[in-house]
């Protein structure tokens, strides 16, 4: 396979960190987790107690905080922020709502989006976020946006969190997509939105497997017609 970039994009709670894990696995890719380095980016703004609006002061942090993945046994992953592994600590819903506000600040996604560039520049790369396809790699070779009824993706967020022993209710969990899922559609910045050339794929009752191997035939044919 060319070395390039693979977008995957979509809303939370669709599967989209499972695949492009297995995607990048069954390639040899990098796998980068863009939604980690935003949540990564609410863990500082958390830290140091700094107001939403404060959106300068905010970029200004995130300019200066070290957001690094630190490659583990296998293909395990941590994410370290100023040297500290944050892997466990980004995965609360708390900190989830807090990168959805986060997100929406132009300053930040300038620093992230600057640094996620530099991760994919020397190609093989399996990059998975909101906009990938649209602002962070506009040429990648193939751009999937995965997604699924709010209902299913509710369900694998309830049952990914009761997996870490975070005991919230369906109801609950449902409540926070619905609120990220309106507030990552509507921001001025790289709203959650399918690119144009992106190819829909809805993960409603297939396996993670199911859907590298349509992405990996998908390639393959795009290769061929190329
Ligand atoms: O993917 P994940 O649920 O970890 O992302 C957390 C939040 O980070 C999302 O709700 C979204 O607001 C933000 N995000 C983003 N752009 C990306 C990846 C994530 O705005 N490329």
């Amino acid at each position: 396979m060319k070395n390039d970039t693979i977008a995957i994009d979509g809303p939370a709670g669709a599967g989209k960190s499972t695949v492009a894990r297995l995607l990048a696995r069954r390639l040899g890719f990098l796998y980068v987790d863009t939604g980690a380095m935003y949540r990564a980016a609410a863990l500082v703004v958390e830290r140091n107690a700094v107001a939403f609006t404060a959106e300068d002061e905010i970029t200004a942090l995130i300019r200066s905080a070290r957001i690094e993945f630190v490659n583990g046994e296998g293909d395990t992953q941590y994410l370290y922020l100023n040297g500290e592994d944050v892997t466990e600590a980004i995965r609360t819903p708390g900190v989830a709502s807090l990168a959805s506000q986060v997100s929406a600040i132009p300053g930040v996604r300038r620093a992230l989006v600057a640094l996620q560039q530099q991760l994919a520049v020397s190609g093989g790369v399996v990059m998975e976020g909101r906009d990938i396809g649209t602002v962070v790699a506009p040429d990648a070779e193939i751009k999937i946006f995965l997604t699924a009824t709010p209902e299913e993706r509710a369900n694998r967020r309830h049952a990914e969190l009761a997996a870490r022993g975070n005991d919230v209710s369906l109801e609950s969990v449902r409540a926070d997509q619905d609120e990220r899922d309106e507030r990552d559609a509507t921001r001025q910045v790289a709203p959650l939105v399918a690119a144009s050339d992106a190819i829909i794929l809805y993960s409603d009752g297939q396996t993670p497997e199911e859907i590298v191997e349509d992405i990996v035939a998908m390639t393959e044919a795009r290769r061929r017609e190329a």
